[in-house]
């Protein structure tokens, strides 16, 4: 079958190119109705990638249309399912059954972004806050809004976002957020310190990526034993207080994608946490684009109008 795969050439400069695809054993094959941008895509349109040309997309969602030899009874044609992808910004990709997902009918969201669902299941997993704690997450962004849907709990005291954005943090209210500070306006420290009557949080996720959000993360924890989840990934060194880290003995865990080594079984949490509409995405996405613009996506993305939030790319 033939398809159209957008194709980054050279650094900056994708192409549309004609391929032929077609479902290997244990594939199926996708018809595009979507494909997240991904800021782990960035690196590669700004050419820090070993070789051009190559073919980015690893969020895509959409209908299945084949299946190759092997695919088990658990996915059918016209299924709408997500998962692990690659090569997806195109009319259809290939995927492995074993990183599939299959969405239930019911589900009523359009933006199906497996991959990043399953990088915040991982931070979900992570962080898992007990009956009564305080938790805090720092930087709101799209990771920061699904870790906040899926540990948003009326089992916890406090469930408290951060962020200097009124829109995220509007956002982060209705999923489930008890308490907003916008960090712009006021000290965090000082806001946590209030909200939770003096104890602070027991458990605090980072999701900012730089030096400022990690020093509120760490300035957030309780006195003794709190956890510090480290969802960002950091592109440069930074410097953390360790004698704070080391005098509140705190556990810290990097809970970035890789994590996880059974990534067949994370996609099976995954597609629950879809399934039960714990991750929802619609209302995160600021931006669309097609596919035929996806140069004008990507330049889009690298100036980052002020009211970016999540873009996709559609058939
Ligand atoms: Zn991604």
């Amino acid at each position: 079958m033939k398809s159209r795969q957008a194709v980054l050439v050279e650094p900056r400069r994708f192409e549309i190119r004609e391929t032929d695809i077609g479902p290997a054993d244990n594939e199926v094959l996708v018809r595009m109705q979507g494909c997240g941008m991904c800021t782990s895509e960035f690196p590669e349109w700004l050419g820090m990638h070993p070789a051009y040309p190559m073919a980015p997309g690893h969020e895509g969602w959409g209908v299945v249309e084949d299946k190759g030899k092997g695919v088990s009874e658990r996915i059918s044609i016209g299924d709408r399912v997500t998962g692990l992808g690659q090569h997806c910004y195109s009319d259809y990709f290939t995927q492995s059954e074993d990183y599939t997902m299959v969405v239930d009918q019911h589900v009523e969201q359009e933006c199906l972004l497996g991959e990043p669902f399953y990088c915040v299941h991982n931070v979900v997993r992570a962080a898992h806050p007990v009956v009564g704690d305080s938790l805090a997450l720092v930087g709101m962004g799209p990771m920061g809004q699904w870790a906040l849907q899926g540990l948003a709990s009326r089992t916890l005291q406090h469930v408290i976002a951060v962020d200097v954005d009124e829109t995220k943090l509007a956002f982060a209210r209705d999923a489930g957020a008890t308490h907003t500070v916008n960090s712009a306006k006021e000290d965090p420290v000082d806001a946590v310190l209030e909200i939770t009557g003096g104890r602070m949080a027991d458990v605090v996720v980072e999701g900012t990526g730089i030096k400022a959000g990690m020093d509120t993360a760490v300035r957030l924890l309780r006195r003794s034993n709190p956890k510090l989840v480290v969802m960002s990934f950091f592109k440069a060194p930074i410097e953390v207080d360790m004698t704070r880290l080391c005098g509140v003995a705190a556990e810290i865990i990097v809970a970035h994608p890789g994590i996880r080594k059974d990534r067949v079984d994370g996609c099976r949490r995954t597609e629950v946490l879809i399934n039960n509409a714990v991750f929802r995405a619609d209302h995160l996405v600021s931006h669309r684009f097609r596919l035929e613009d996806i140069q004008g996506a990507f330049e889009t993305f690298e100036n980052r109008p002020p009211d970016y939030i999540k873009g996709v790319v559609v058939p």
